[in-house]
């Protein structure tokens, strides 16, 4: 009888152990899944930014065109009025004129290239950022599919293995499944314990001598002086096993 019980207890304490291991995937998968979102959202601002820089570059760099274009046809324009004049004065006038749209557009001109760079460097950032955003999402995609079907199935073996510890909960003494949930709520695994050698195998301290004697009786369920948990005597066990 004393057996028995210890035998439900340990019972008990695989299915709990089960219990726990599969709630906590049922958490790690939809947090794992966010993380991958959170990700794919901080990739998304950046490219909106990149995407603000480009817009501000092209802007910059369609408005040198203009003034290069616009420098250029001044430069004609003050090319051929050259042609016609006569007057030195003038004419020296309108070669310094000439001279400094000539300047100017050299300089307009060393601008635009170095904007070109800069908007081809932003370009290939944001192609490479498009990438991966697309594998990403892709990724995200794939394992919300596989972690539907996966939750599902955890849900499955959770509710069963409620099942499975309803049954077993009815099939042990009330004061004894109080005294095995009380220790489950405050102690970390496991709750029941071997004792191994006199030392608990929950908390690795020698039982005091007496409690050892009153344990190998095995007439009633035990604590651990030490750390509370449900204690059984291992050679008692392994022997009506091995029967
Ligand atoms: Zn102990």
């Amino acid at each position: 009888m004393y057996l028995e019980q210890i035998k439900k207890l340990v019972l008990l304490q695989d299915i709990d152990n089960k219990l726990i291991s599969y709630k906590e995937k049922l958490d790690i998968l939809p947090k794992e899944l966010n993380e991958l979102k959170e990700n794919l959202s901080n990739l998304d601002n950046k490219k909106l930014e990149l995407e603000d820089k480009l817009n501000i570059l092209n802007d910059q760099k369609k408005r040198l065109e203009f003034e290069i274009e616009d420098n250029d046809s001044k430069i004609k324009k003050v090319k051929n009025k050259l042609m016609m004049i006569s007057n030195s004065k003038e004419y020296q006038a309108m070669m310094r004129e000439l001279d400094n749209f000539e300047r100017l557009n050299r300089t307009k001109q060393e601008e635009l290239t170095s904007l070109l760079e800069d908007i081809n460097l932003h370009q290939k950032d944001y192609d490479e950022l498009l990438g991966e955003i697309e594998e990403l999402d892709n990724k995200i995609k794939e394992l919300e599919n596989q972690s539907e079907s996966e939750l599902k199935d955890i849900e499955k073996k959770i509710e069963e293995l409620e099942k499975e510890r309803e049954a077993s909960c009815a099939s042990i003494p009330a004061p004894i499944l109080a005294r095995y949930n009380f220790i489950r709520e405050r102690l970390s695994q496991p709750v029941v314990v071997a004792v191994s050698n006199g030392v608990c195998m929950g908390c690795y301290i020698s039982i005091p001598p007496q409690t050892f004697v009153e344990l190998q009786k095995g007439e009633q369920i035990l604590n651990c002086p030490n750390c509370q948990r449900l204690i059984y005597w291992e050679e008692f066990y392994n022997k009506t096993e091995a029967e």
